[in-house]
C-alpha cells in the first residue's frame, strides 16, 4: 500500500507527520515531493517442488558432540552377549540385524536427553542431528528399540561393569570413599491397582471364563486378527493377575496370621511395593539403591529392590560391591542405614562406616498405657553405675532381673521387690497394673561405643558432610536430568534394566565431563 496516498491510514500519516514532510494543507507538494514506490518484490516459497540435498553425515554434528564419545565409548566394550540370539548370519539369507553399538548408543543419548520412550527414540532418528549421526540416516523401529532395552539383563549388567572397568582405567574410580543412599522411583502401577486376594481371585475366575468363551478365533476369518488381539490382552492380563496372586502369597508368608487378609498387590505391577516418598506420601515404587564414589562421582552399583526402608541395604550393596569391584574402604550413608547390627557387620568386615549415631534402641516409653505418673518417669530413678542398680523415688533399689543380647547391645531389666513396692504409698503413680516396678536399659557393644566417640570428632562429621554433595545430587540427576521419576516398564528384573541404562548414562556423561576429548575434527 502507498502509505503516502493513504491519508486515513493513523501509521502512514503519522509516520509522514513526524518526518516533518507532510503540511496537512498542501498534499500535492507532498506527492510531488514522495512520489508513489513500487510494490516490493518477495522471494516466492514453493512448496510443490521436489528437493535433493547433499548431507555431510560428519557435519550433523559438531566433533565434541556427546554422540560421538558415546559412540566411542560403546566401541571399547564386548557388546557380543547382546548378539545372542541373532539369527542373522553372514552367508545365509534373511534381513541383518541392528548393531547392538548402535542401539546401545541411541539408548544412551536418549537417556542424557531425558527420553525413556522408544516411540519417542524412534522419531528423534527422522529429524534429531545426534540420532542421525549414529544411525547414519537411517530408521529404527520403536519394538526394536523397546525390546532392546528390555531383553538384556545379563548383557547390561556386563556393559555396565566394563564401563566401570574403562573408568577404572582411567583413574575415575576408587572404592576408598563411597557413599550409598536410596531413592524411591514411582513404579508403573496405579495406587487403586492394589487389591486384596478375594478381589484378585473374582478378576482372574472373570479373565479365565472370558478366554473358555472365546473360541477359536480361525473359525472366523474376517475377525481373526481383532480375535488375537483380544485373546493375546486377556491372556496377558490372566497371567498379571497370576503373578499378583503368587506375588500376594508369597507376601502373605511373612505376615501374621491377623494381618494375612490385608495383604493387597498391584494387578498392574505385582512386584512393586507401597513405599512412603520424601514427601511423606505414599505411592507404588521401587527402592533404588545408589552406590557412588566421593572422588568423581562414579555410581559404581545401583539396585531396585522391593524393601522400603534402607536399613537392611546396606550390607547387601556392600556384598555387591565387593563382588564386582573390592570392600570398599569407607561407607557414608545416612541415618536410614544406621542400626546396631550395621555398625558391627562394617566392623567385622573392616570397612569405616560414616553415619549418624543410631537412635536410643528402648522403646519409646508408654506411660500413660501403663498409668504412670509425671512424677515417676524413668528419669525420676537414679541409676548407680558401681552397683548396676536404680534407686526410685521412695529410695528403694531397683536391681537386675533379666538380659537379653542383641547385635551390637545388651538390653537389661531391671526390677523392685514386689513386696516393697506393695508396701509403697507411691504405687498407684508408679506402678498401677504391675507387681512391682521395671526399668530397661540397653547398653551400646564395645563397637558401637566406638563408633559413637568416633561420630563426635570433626574429622567424622567433615567427611559426613560430603554425603548430600555426592550421592543426593547422583539421585537428583538420575531423576531429573534423565527423567528416571517413574519407571516405564514392569517387575523387579525389568526396572531393574532400566536403572542399568540410567546408570550407565549417568558415568559415560561423568567420563565425557572429565576425560573425553574429541579426537578427529568434524570435516
Ligand atoms: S512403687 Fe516401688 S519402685 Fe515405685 S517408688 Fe514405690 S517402691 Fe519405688
Amino acid at each position: 500500500m502507498d502509505i503516502v496516498k493513504n491519508e486515513t491510514s493513523a501509521g502512514g500519516l503519522f509516520a509522514e507527520e513526524s518526518a516533518g514532510k507532510v503540511d496537512r494543507g498542501e498534499p500535492a507538494i507532498a506527492e510531488a515531493e514522495n512520489p508513489p514506490r513500487a510494490k516490493a518484490r518477495l522471494k516466492p516459497i514453493d512448496r510443490r517442488q521436489m528437493v535433493m540435498r547433499t548431507i555431510d553425515m560428519e557435519r550433523l554434528v559438531e566433533a565434541d558432540h556427546p554422540v560421538r564419545a558415546i559412540w566411542e565409548m560403546l566401541g571399547q566394550v564386548d557388546l557380543n552377549p547382546f548378539m545372542r540370539g541373532v539369527r542373522a548370519v553372514q552367508g545365509r539369507p534373511g534381513q541383518a540385524t541392528v548393531d547392538p553399538r548402535l542401539l546401545a548408543s541411541l539408548w544412551i543419548y536418549a537417556y542424557s536427553e531425558g527420553i525413556s520412550s522408544a516411540r519417542e527414540l524412534s522419531r528423534m532418528c527422522e529429524y534429531e542431528p545426534g540420532c542421525q549421526w549414529l544411525t547414519g540416516m537411517g530408521t529404527v523401529n520403536h519394538h526394536t528399540l523397546s525390546d532392546f532395552r528390555v531383553e538384556h539383563k545379563e548383557a547390561m549388567d556386563g556393559v555396565f561393569a566394563e564401563v566401570l572397568g574403562l573408568l577404572s582405567a582411567e583413574g575415575l574410580v576408587e572404592l576408598k570413599r563411597v557413599t550409598l543412599d536410596g531413592t524411591k522411583v514411582k513404579a508403573n502401577a496405579g495406587r487403586d491397582t492394589f487389591r486384596r486376594e478375594e478381589r484378585i481371585q473374582k478378576h482372574l475366575e472373570l479373565a479365565r471364563k472370558q478366554i473358555e468363551q472365546m473360541g477359536d478365533p480361525r473359525s472366523d476369518v474376517s475377525s481373526q486378527r481383532t480375535a488375537k488381539a483380544k485373546e493375546r490382552v486377556l491372556e496377558e492380563k490372566k497371567q498379571r493377575l497370576e503373578q499378583a496372586l503368587e506375588e500376594l502369597k508369597r507376601i502373605q508368608e511373612t505376615k501374621p496370621d491377623k494381618e494375612k487378609a490385608e495383604v493387597r498387590v498391584s494387578t498392574t505391577d505385582p512386584e512393586a511395593r507401597v513405599m512412603k516418598n520424601s514427601d511423606g506420601g505414599f505411592m507404588p515404587a521401587y527402592n533404588v539403591q545408589v552406590s557412588t564414589c566421593v572422588v568423581h562421582g562414579i555410581i559404581v552399583d545401583l539396585q531396585a529392590v522391593q524393601g522400603g526402608s534402607d536399613r537392611d541395604q546396606l550390607m547387601p550393596a556392600v556384598d555387591r560391591l565387593e563382588e564386582k569391584l573390592g570392600v570398599p574402604g569407607q561407607m557414608i550413608a545416612d541415618a536410614g542405614y544406621t542400626s546396631h547390627p550395621n555398625i558391627e557387620s562394617t566392623a567385622n568386615r573392616h570397612i569405616d562406616l560414616i553415619a549418624p549415631v543410631p537412635e536410643g534402641s528402648a522403646k519409646p516409653q508408654r506411660y500413660e498405657e501403663r498409668g504412670i505418673g509425671s512424677g515417676f518417669h524413668n528419669e525420676a530413678f537414679h541409676y548407680d553405675s558401681a552397683a548396676d542398680h536404680y534407686v526410685c523415688p521412695a529410695g528403694k533399689t531397683l536391681k537386675p532381673s533379666a538380659k537379653n543380647r542383641f547385635v551390637g547391645r545388651i538390653q537389661i531389666r531391671y526390677q523392685a521387690r514386689p513386696s516393697e513396692c506393695k508396701a509403697c504409698p507411691f504405687r498407684d503413680k508408679c506402678c498401677p497394673n504391675a507387681r512391682s516396678r521395671r526399668i530397661t536399659r540397653s547398653q551400646d557393644s564395645e563397637t558401637v561405643k566406638a563408633f559413637i566417640a568416633k561420630m563426635q570428632t570433626e574429622e567424622a562429621k567433615q567427611i559426613y558432610r560430603q554425603r548430600p554433595q555426592v550421592a543426593e545430587f547422583v539421585n537428583a540427576w538420575i531423576k531429573d536430568k534423565l527423567g528416571l521419576r517413574q519407571f516405564r516398564l514392569r517387575g523387579l528384573a525389568k526396572v531393574q534394566v532400566e536403572c542399568l541404562w540410567a546408570g550407565l548414562t549417568y558415568n559415560i556423561q561423568q567420563w565425557i565431563r572429565l576425560c573425553w576429548r574429541p579426537r578427529v575434527a568434524a570435516a
